[in-house]
This record gives C-alpha cells, structure tokens and sequence, in this order.
C-alpha cells in the first residue's frame, strides 16, 4: 500500500492582485463599448482620475499608461537639460534608474539613511556637481522620504524634486498625503501594488498649470491639435481604466485587511531573537505594500529557507540598482562620509507575504515559523 500522502498546503505567496467583480468589470467595459471610446481620456478615465484626485489631497493627478512613464514624466516636467545628472537611491525597483536614463539623464546614487532606508539628504547634497539638475528620491517600502530635509537640499540648489511614490500609495506623512510633497510624485497601478489597472500610473502634481503640462506631455507634445513641444504617448485606456474602477468599491476593505494583518503579525514576532521590525518613521502611516522584518543577512537566508519548506513565499528587497551585474554596477554610492550603507542595509531586509488575501490562520503559521527559526538561532 502506498504511503498516505502528506496534504499539500496552500501556496501562500508575497503578493496577489486585487481581484476584480467580473459582472462589475464587463458592465464597466459595456460603457466604454456603447460609446465606442477606448482610449485619449474617455469617461472611465475621467472618473478614475476624479476619485484618486480625491484620494491625493489637491486634486491635481495625471493618470498614465505606467508607473515607469509616470517616472520619465515626473522628471520631464522639471525641463531639465539633456545629459543631466539626477541624484537618486540605490534602493529601489529596477523602474527607477530605467526611467531617469531613458529621459537620456545620468543616474547618480546617494546614500540611504540606517533608520528608514531612504535618500539621506546630505548624502545627495554630497553628490550635487554642476552638472545636477533634480533629485529623484524613492518612498522605499513605503517608508516617507525625510521630505523637509530633501526639500530644502532642493531649494538651495535650485533642483527639481520628484518622488517615486510607487511603494507609497495611501501613506500620509503628519496627516498630508504623500503626494503633496515634492515638484511631482510618480505612482504605479501595476497589478503588484495596492490599487492597479493592470498595467498603468499616475503623477501627482502642484497645481493646474503643472497638470497641463503633464497632459501635454503624455500625449504627443499636442495642445488643441498642435505640437508645442516633446511628448510621448503616456496614455491610460479604458480596458485599464475600467479596471481600476472596478476594483475601487473594494479597496477600503482591502487596506483594512493590509491594517489587520499588519497588527497581527506586530503582534507575534515582536521581540522576536536577531529580528528587528522594518524601517519606519515617525508621524507616517503604515505602509499599504509591503510588511518589513530587519535581521542579519545569515538569518534572513535561514527564514527564506524554513518558509519555502512550508510553501510561504517571502521576498527580498530589491538587489542594489548598482549591484554586480547592473547596467551601473560602476556608479559609485555617494555618502557625506565614509563607506555607504546601502549594499549593508539592504540585505537585512525580508518582506513577508501582505494582502488581502493571507488569512489569519496563515499569518498565524507564518509567525510560527519564524518564532521557531529566530529562537533556534538564538539558541545556537
Ligand atoms: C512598481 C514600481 C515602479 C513602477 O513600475 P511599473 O511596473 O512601471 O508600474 C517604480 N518604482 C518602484 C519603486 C516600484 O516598485
């Protein structure tokens, strides 16, 4: 007789899309189908650009057919010179270097801060050459930027200062939206963050003559039929559009599971032997895309392992923008003193699966395996 096989658990994995009412969906879609307009700012567009505006504080948001055009667009506006060079994080999605270079800019990397793993202002002030022209800092793991600090690097230089606010979407920072900070903020509606269309984006923005600009810029350079100057297609579509607004209604639940699962998972392996909780900051709300643990490199290899063996897929941060292997694997780190702590820091960190979709009992089980990982450690 066979042996009883062992029951296959659930895989239980780092992400997973919000999923839309199919019904909802193909009535949204009839709409766009019924007036024959799929793309260039249709109903469904406008409507979803209304409600994330009201989501964003000011109003004044651009969606776009990416959250990596959102980036190229974010740093267009700032009418930088050709050649530029554009002070950004090593600790970022691949996104964010592509972008800046794809603009014909020259990325430059500054050092993080320990605390919460973002830009550190005088890292970039220690970067800045005649030849700097903006500051691309990156919201990393939805952690705010030290966005005062990065400001008034800005102002005394006279830098534009655009945010990738891709990990950001739904943080406040001293009760402002994230987007109210900086020239401009770049988000993504990929399907791996919070809300998304599939593929798509949005710029956020100060103001209706930034916004027009943004709206010509997206859309060939064209304004009232005539070209006034450099342009790409950036446009978002209806299918996307209907898309994001049929996932809409469900949003508040899923950021209140994120919130639950958040506190559960504080809950169990605070205090935990060698693992610290995430980077954070003061006065910021929690992060809506990732759960954040700290711990030494070894460790973080160890709990990778454990939680494979049980179908639980964490993640890694992203590998350093100028890693071994990368396009700008020679691009030195720039620190306001002594060796950076980028290529340090970054290897500490273990994302653990967040949305809505890991019940409790498997976040339950997540928080036993690494209880037992860290106390076997702690013991070796
Ligand atoms: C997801 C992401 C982007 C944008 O990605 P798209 O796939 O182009 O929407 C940019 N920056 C960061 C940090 C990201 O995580």
């Amino acid at each position: 007789m066979p042996a009883p096989q062992k029951p296959e658990r659930r895989v239980i994995t780092h992400g997973a899309p919000m999923l839309p009412d199919p019904i909802r969906l193909a009535t949204l879609m009839q709409e766009a189908i019924a007036v024959s307009w799929f793309s260039n700012g249709g109903q469904l567009h406008q409507r979803l650009e209304r409600a994330l505006g009201d989501m964003a504080g000011d109003g004044a948001l651009a969606l776009v057919s990416s959250g990596t055009m959102a980036l190229m667009l974010a740093l267009r506006l700032g009418d930088l010179p050709e050649g530029s060079e554009v002070i950004t994080s090593p600790l970022s999605f691949a996104a964010t270097v592509q972008a800046i270079a794809w603009c014909g800019f020259r990325p430059v990397f500054a050092d993080v801060e320990p605390a919460t793993l973002t830009l550190c202002p005088r890292a970039v002030e220690a970067a800045i050459t005649p030849r700097t022209a903006a500051i691309l800092p990156v919201h990393f793991l939805g952690v705010p930027c030290d966005v005062a600090g990065l400001a008034d690097v800005a102002r005394r230089h006279g830098l534009w200062l655009a945010y990738d606010a891709a990990h950001a979407f739904g943080v406040t920072l001293g009760n402002q939206p994230i987007a109210a900070f900086g020239d401009a903020s770049a988000f993504s509606l990929h399907a791996t963050k919070v809300l998304h269309t599939g593929e798509g984006g949005f710029v956020a923005t100060g103001g209706d003559k930034v916004l027009a600009k943004l709206r010509r810029l997206k859309n060939f350079g064209l304004e009232g039929g005539r070209m006034t100057g450099l342009g790409i297609n950036g446009k978002l579509s209806e299918a996307q559009a209907a898309m994001g607004l049929a996932l809409l209604p469900d949003l508040p639940a899923e950021i209140a599971a994120r919130h639950a699962l958040r506190t559960r998972y504080d809950a169990a392996l605070a205090g935990l032997p060698g693992i610290r909780p995430g980077p954070g900051r003061k006065g910021a709300s929690p992060a809506l895309t990732t759960y954040a643990l700290r711990m030494a490199p070894g460790l973080r290899a160890r709990l990778h392992l454990a939680l494979a063996e049980e179908r639980v897929l964490a993640r890694d941060h992203f590998p350093l923008l100028c890693g071994s292997g990368s396009p700008w694997a020679d691009v030195p780190i720039v620190t306001a003193d002594g060796a950076p702590i980028a290529p340090r820091v970054g290897p500490e960190v273990l994302c653990l699966p967040f949305h809505g979709r890991v019940a409790d009992e498997d976040a339950d089980r997540i928080c036993m395996i690494i209880r037992r990982v860290a106390y076997e450690e702690g013991q070796a």
